[in-house]
């Protein structure tokens, strides 16, 4: 299965409207009720209430060059309690959006580039990924109760396609037990595909729309490929 869809490395920053009607900022009341519900509110001077008042002055600018909206970790909290119904998640992820790739905090951008290059944002190998499940499975197997487990890969018409969040496969071993223990179980038809398994999608989380659909398509692809209609996403 070859799916890759190769993008240069690239500075691409979106160039989304901050201020379309999509985001109903224009409804805010500074009620302050997203603030209250927001579990960052008080970190290093975040607050929802905040970025949104920020956009409505004008001041883009400066919410783009600070670390501010980088502090949102998108659980929707806000949004789910805004009785304006206002769109706070994508208001700040437009804002990230509109930041020069090269200034994506941390290892994001970095992330996207190795899963846009490799088809997952550690870029481990196929043949190391494949050694590396293959092996979490063997211990399982070797478990009581679990003799002839094994880790479907890429296999056709399977149930369920199985994403992986990078960080089990590379430092959490072991909690991919917890998932595998629960599919064998529950005698499910489930499958990982060796190509493209990256199930944390870093440009939807940085407002880069190109690599986040690139991604999603690769997963659709496989789920295609190997004629499979459920999916396990672990974000
Ligand atoms: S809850 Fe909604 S209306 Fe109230 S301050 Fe926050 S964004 Fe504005
Ligand atoms: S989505 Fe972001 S701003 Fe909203 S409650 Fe969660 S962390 Fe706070």
């Amino acid at each position: 299965m070859e799916t890759l869809t190769k993008r240069k490395p690239s500075l691409i920053k979106q160039q989304a409207p901050l201020r379309d009607s999509t985001h109903l900022m224009d409804m805010c009341m500074a009620c302050g009720t997203c603030s209250a519900g927001c579990p960052l509110t008080g970190v290093d001077g975040f607050d929802p209430r905040k970025i949104i008042r920020m956009v409505l002055m004008g001041r883009d600018e400066e919410l783009i060059e600070s670390k501010l909206p980088w502090l949102c970790t998108m659980c929707g909290k806000c949004e789910h309690a805004c009785p304006m119904g206002i769109n706070i998640i994508s208001t700040i992820r437009t804002i990230r959006g509109m930041v020069d790739r090269d200034k994506v905090p941390g290892m994001i951008h970095k992330g996207i580039e190795l899963c846009l290059e490799t088809g997952n944002n550690i870029g481990l190998p196929e043949e190391d990924f494949v050694f590396i499940i293959e092996d979490v499975g063997e211990e399982l197997a070797a478990m009581p109760g679990f003799a002839d487990f094994k880790v479907p890969i890429d296999k056709k018409g399977a149930n369920i396609l199985h994403t992986l969040h990078n960080k089990l496969v590379n430092t959490q071993n072991e909690d991919l037990v917890h998932w595998w223990k629960i599919f064998y179980a529950a005698k499910e038809d489930w499958t990982v595909p060796k190509q493209n398994w990256e199930g944390v999608n870093w440009g939807l989380f940085s407002g880069d729309d190109e690599a986040m659909k690139l991604s999603v398509g690769r997963i659709v692809d496989n789920m295609d490929q190997l004629g499979i209609t459920n999916l396990m996403y672990p974000e």
